[in-house]
């Protein structure tokens, strides 16, 4: 009998997501009848980011790329595969760079990777010691912890390398950034769920030059 492949969940954009990102007005604009619409149609590939003239330019922009882009799929046998706990630099960052923190999965860090050169983003990924385990299931299984980001933050001396104290953290991770906030002295911000949504994220907070 035919064993079914198992595939792990990347977090999509969907048009939830980019619904946030709109203006919300429904001013008709982009032909479409309302945002709701025109964020369905983003999804669906009938239209592009640049149709909304009240859209951010960086963040349309990064919408069409992101959309452009082919998530990965990523079996399950690959799971729990590591790269070192430390730093993982995109894009040659500058000290300006945002500092965001996850897992040491590799496809994780492969597909983070991937994201943000896409929207041409520098950024420090700073890999916590989840021994493989992707964001949501370290979570699940209490292994993304505000003591591990803080050793890896110890050993990797990030803070010299960037002119700020901020770290973004995965949204499944949120419930811990007060502990993070408390244990690390660095400013913990909660980003999303998705990693496709960390690009709009970034640039709708002006964490991104
Ligand atoms: S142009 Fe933008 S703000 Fe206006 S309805 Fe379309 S998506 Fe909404």
């Amino acid at each position: 009998m035919a064993v079914e492949q198992e595939f792990a969940d990347v977090y999509p954009l969907t048009a939830e997501i980019l619904l946030e990102y709109l203006d919300g007005t429904d001013c008709r604009d982009c032909g479409f009848p309302s945002c709701t619409a025109f964020a369905d149609a983003l999804i669906s590939g009938k239209a592009r980011g640049r149709q909304c003239g009240e859209l951010d330019p960086g963040i349309a922009a990064a919408i069409d790329a992101l959309l452009d882009y082919a998530p990965p799929i990523i079996p399950y046998n690959v799971m729990m595969e590591s790269l070192s706990p430390g730093i993982y630099p995109v894009g040659d960052p500058p000290p300006s760079s945002p500092v965001l923190v996850t897992c040491n999965f590799t496809e994780t860090v492969r597909l983070l990777e991937q994201i943000l050169k896409t929207c041409s983003i520098k950024a420090i990924l700073l890999m916590s010691d989840t021994k493989g385990y992707s964001v949501d299931n370290a979570v699940a299984e209490k292994k993304f912890t505000p003591f591990e980001v803080l050793k890896v933050i110890s050993h990797t001396e990030v803070g010299s390398m960037v002119n700020h104290g901020r770290l973004l953290i995965p949204g499944l991770a949120g419930h811990l950034k007060t502990g993070l906030a408390t244990t690390t002295g660095w400013h913990v911000l909660k980003g999303p769920v998705s990693g496709f949504e960390i690009p709009l994220f970034l640039i709708r907070e002006g964490l991104v030059q």
